[in-house]
């Protein structure tokens, strides 16, 4: 069996990267404390309940698996609930991942793929943003990712950890069988927020802030299919197996969507119209932030190539119409 221990495993991502191992022939193992995830989106593999604050509880499991390497989602990671309440991301984000990391160095398991976020490089001037620009978080989420980054460095000089570190930001659509797909309780993202809105879930979507410094007023984001993101995380397993050390990867398409640009999008693939209001900012947003991928793809052999716009939208839509999202 060669196992890989996927904390967040329930989650939307993480059980994503779970399909994905199963089919390149690992054994996903969820470890996972359900506060955000679902128990019945771990299906390609064992699950072991857990809290990454509990360290007895994860060398417990370490010692039962003995994993081949970890792939570490489990994270808070709303922006806006990070300023109002940063010490739970520093709590959750910061002081759970070091013990991770530190039972996984005790285990002796010294391949780690991390997920961090462009979050970290914070408000830049109008950039596409690459692996080596500079990291200046605006919000505690961000904050709480970078010093997780800070971390593995450490523990790979002292330890001999070697990580392969992911920055994305926003990801989008899923499964194309739909046997899994994003359902967050409560939803704070854009895309399912707006097919909420376009079928009635809710009354309207509020845009947060119209007086940005973009072409229509509103923010940009990159958005990258999960299935191709979590594709790249299968090959970082692979890297690190194959001793190549550790790298960090911007995971991005390189172009960037405004929020109003999404709503249209979506009205497109859905035939339908969006109801929405404009509102104020909200705190922690950036204006823009788009990360290109050429090292992903030159040195990874990764390749984005599910994720359009439209692509996503209508992965996202489908799964939102499937009965799994009234659960
Ligand atoms: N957004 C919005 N209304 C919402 C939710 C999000 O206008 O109800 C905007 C948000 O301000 C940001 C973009 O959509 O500019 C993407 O936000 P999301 O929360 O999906 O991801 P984030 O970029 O915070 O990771």
């Amino acid at each position: 069996m060669t196992n890989v221990l996927v904390t967040g495993g329930a989650g939307y991502i993480g059980s994503h990267a779970c399909k994905a191992l199963k089919a390149a022939g690992f054994t996903p193992v969820t470890f996972d404390n359900l506060c955000t995830g679902w128990e019945d989106a771990v299906k390609f593999g064992p699950f072991e309940k857990g809290d990454l604050l509990d360290r007895p509880r994860l060398d417990e499991v370490f010692a039962k698996y003995q994993p081949v390497a970890v792939m570490h989602f489990a994270a808070l990671s709303q922006v806006g609930e990070s300023m109002s309440n940063p010490g739970k991301y520093w709590l959750n984000n910061t002081c759970g991942s070091l013990n991770l990391i530190e039972a996984a160095c005790a285990a002796g398991c010294l391949n780690f793929v991390f997920s961090s976020t462009c979050a970290t490089y914070g408000e830049q001037d109008n950039v596409v943003l690459n692996e080596d620009s500079v990291q200046l978080p605006i919000n505690a989420y961000g904050a709480s990712k970078r010093a997780i980054e800070d971390m593995l460095r450490d523990f790979d000089a002292s330890h001999g950890l070697k990580s392969v570190i992911f920055r994305y930001f926003n990801v989008a659509g899923g499964d194309d069988e739909a046997e899994i797909g994003e359902f967050h309780r409560p939803e704070t993202h854009l895309i399912p927020l707006i097919l909420d809105a376009i079928d009635g879930k809710r009354a309207a979507l509020t845009i947060f802030g119209t007086d940005y410094d973009t072409p229509d007023g509103t923010c940009i984001r990159d958005y990258v299919h999960v299935c191709d993101l979590v594709d790249a995380h299968v090959l970082g397993v692979n890297w690190l197996r194959a001793d190549k050390g550790s790298r960090v990867f911007n995971l991005g398409t390189g172009s960037g969507f405004s929020v109003r640009e999404v709503m249209d999008a979506a009205a497109q693939v859905t035939g339908r119209t969006v109801p929405f209001n404009e509102g104020p900012r909200r705190a922690g947003d950036c204006t823009k932030l788009v990360s290109g991928s050429t090292r992903a793809e030159e040195e990874l052999g990764w390749t984005p190539g599910r994720s359009t716009l439209d692509r996503m939208i209508a992965d996202a839509w489908r799964w939102h119409q499937s009965g799994h999202y009234e659960k």
